[in-house]
This record gives C-alpha cells, structure tokens and sequence, in this order.
C-alpha cells in the first residue's frame, strides 16, 4: 500500500522537475483489462511460452501458433478503454511536466488517452507488414478478419504472411522509436517507471540512462524490481491508484 508519505514525496519530485519521463510495461494497462507477462497468475507467460510462439523464429516457422496465442489479447486489447493511469499521464503532459512517455506496451492507450509524444519501443497494433514484400496494411481491418474467421492473414499482392507491427523476440527494436527514447530518458531530471517488471532489454537499460545523467527515478510496480535500490521512491501499488493520487497532491502544491 502507498503511504501519504510516499504520493506526498512523489508530488514534490514532480515538482522540482521540469522534464519528466514516464515509461511504461504491461502493468499500467491492466487495469484496462490487458494481462501482464510475468505477474504469478493473471500473466500470459502462465499460459504459453512466448519465446517459442512470440519470437520472429517461430513466427516464420508457425505463424499459426503466433495468431492463436494473439489472439485473446488482440481482442482484449481492440476492446480495452485507458484507465486512471494512462490520463494521469496526459493530465501531466497538459501542464507542461511530462516531456514524453516510453511504453514497452503494444496497446496503443497512451496515445487514446491523449498523449502528445510516445515511444512505442516494441511496437503496436495499428499496422501489420507482409513478410515476403513489406506492403504495409491497416491492422485493425486484419486482426478484425482473423478474430472473426481464425485464418492467418495473407498479402493481397504476393500471398505472404502479414505479421503486425509488434516486436517479437529476436527481431531489432525500431531504431527511431529507440534513439528518441534513449535521448528523452538522457535530458530527463525525473523518470517514472510504471508497471514493468525491468527484465526485458534493452527497453530496461533506459532507467539507467536517466540516473547516469543525474536524474531522479520514482518506480510504482506491484513487485519488487533490480532498479528498487537505485531509485529515489518506489511504491508498491497499483498504478491506477497511485498516479491520480500523486497528480491530486501535486496540484495542491
Ligand atoms: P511485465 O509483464 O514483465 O511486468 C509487468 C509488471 O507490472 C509486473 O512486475 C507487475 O507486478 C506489475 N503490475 C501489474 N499490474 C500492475 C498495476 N496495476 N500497478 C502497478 N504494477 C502492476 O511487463 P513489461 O515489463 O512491460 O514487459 C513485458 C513485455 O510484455 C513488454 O515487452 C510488452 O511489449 C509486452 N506486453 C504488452 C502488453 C500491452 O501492450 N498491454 C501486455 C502484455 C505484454
């Protein structure tokens, strides 16, 4: 549970800042109703390897196994509203605080909140790419084809597997999306971490990129992360709570 203490210390770290970096995982998004990866029950590495059926390789070799592990959370994530958490964010970036957010997320909610400027580092659901000849297609049409009749989607031109534009294990993050986020995360004099375990790089090695360069670093996640001990404030709490009470606080400044 967060204490007054703690969202009292987050509002003054607000602040002092001037140009605050949020960057977000899965655990921002939960309470929209899109499960995590790693929290012990509700993740989805509870119910399938994502190393076999959401790596490049196995995309290429099954790409099959990869719609039907895609897609319930597809579906949820078509279906799912931003929560508290993510307007916070945009409440932040409307007073001028929040220069950008980060988001290791795929849902694309911090852009249906509001948000001005994010980093989508492993990609999104907005578009999907043949394989074999790069034509680009919407990929809310596709995905709501595949959700309806269960077969994988195939190029228009060449017959080619359409894969969308979410980065899977073994592919290359998209290298603009991480310049900007490596750049925002440098200039940034506060970083919030919001709803990620820290295990997936080099999204990860961004915190460190903040800190390096004198900045300060507040962690809200469920669990315990290795950046804990580096940070300025951790809350252990869930998002959704924290972020509106912080934003409360602060306004009260
Ligand atoms: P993760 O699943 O590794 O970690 C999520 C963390 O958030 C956990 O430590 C958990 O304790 C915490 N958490 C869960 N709900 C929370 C809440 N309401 N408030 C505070 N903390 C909460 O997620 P990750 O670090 O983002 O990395 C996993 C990968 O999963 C990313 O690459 C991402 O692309 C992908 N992913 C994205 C989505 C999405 O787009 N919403 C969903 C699942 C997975």
């Amino acid at each position: 549970m967060a204490s007054a203490e703690q969202i009292a210390q987050a509002a003054r770290l607000i602040q002092a800042a001037q140009r605050i970096v949020a960057f977000t995982g899965a655990g921002i998004s939960t309470p929209s109703g899109i499960p995590d990866f790693r929290s012990p029950t509700s993740g989805l590495w509870t119910h399938a390897d994502p190393m076999s059926v959401a790596s490049i390789f196995g995309f290429r070799q099954n790409p099959q196994a990869f719609y039907d592990w895609v897609r319930p959370l597809a579906r949820t994530i078509l279906a799912a509203q931003p929560n508290a958490a993510h307007l916070a964010l945009t409440r932040l970036e409307a007073l001028g605080k929040l220069h950008s957010v980060i988001t290791q997320n795929i849902d694309m909610l911090h852009h249906r909140a509001g948000n001005q400027q994010v980093y989508e580092l492993h990609g999104h659901l907005r578009e999907a790419t043949c394989i074999q000849c790069f034509k680009l297609y919407s990929a809310q049409t596709i995905l709501g084809r595949y959700m309806h009749d269960g077969v994988v989607p195939l190029c228009q031109e060449c017959g080619g597997v359409l894969k969308p534009n979410v980065i899977l294990f073994g592919e290359q993050l998209p290298i603009r999306q991480l310049q900007g986020a490596q750049d925002a995360a440098k200039k940034a004099d506060l970083m919030i971490v919001i709803g990620s375990s820290l295990e997936v790089a080099p999204a990860s090695d961004l915190p460190w990129l903040t800190k390096r360069s004198g900045g300060k670093l507040i962690i809200v996640n469920f669990e315990v992360t290795h950046l804990d001990e580096v940070a300025d404030l951790v809350i252990h709490d869930d998002a959704s709570l924290v972020l509106p009470a912080i934003l409360s606080v602060y306004s009260t400044l």
